[in-house]
């Protein structure tokens, strides 16, 4: 960790998506450094972020790219633990579809065994 000025009181604060307070122009206390690793250029400044677990590197520099497509990636991240909450979501929603799926599939086929039952 850098020391970053002196008042760096909510450094590990899980923020869900609050970006309307405080905005500043240097997102270096965003969360999304809690997931990717700060990468300076030349000149000392942040110019790329490197994903922790995966090891992807996405340009940082604030003005121009600020860090949402990093805070994207920490939420689809397959190597991301905290990606977690998101993938299970979908899961459940997929889960959900597949049973209504499978419902279909078990009423269709109960239809079928009647009709080969109805055959014999
Ligand atoms: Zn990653």
């Amino acid at each position: 960790m850098d020391a970053d000025g002196d008042s760096t009181a909510a450094v590990a604060t899980p923020t869900p998506e609050t970006e309307t307070k405080k905005r500043k122009p240097t997102e270096t206390r965003s969360v999304v450094w809690q997931h990717f690793e700060k990468i300076y250029g030349p000149d000392d400044n942040l110019i790329q972020g490197k994903c922790m677990y995966c090891s992807k590197v996405y340009a940082a520099e604030s003005k121009k790219h600020g860090t949402s497509s990093m805070k994207n990636h920490t939420k689809t991240c397959i190597h991301n633990p905290h990606a977690k909450e998101t993938r299970q979501s979908k899961l459940a929603f997929a889960s959900n579809s597949e049973s209504e799926t499978v419902l279909t599939n078990w009423v269709f086929n109960k239809d079928n065994v009647r009709k080969a039952m109805a055959r014999i």
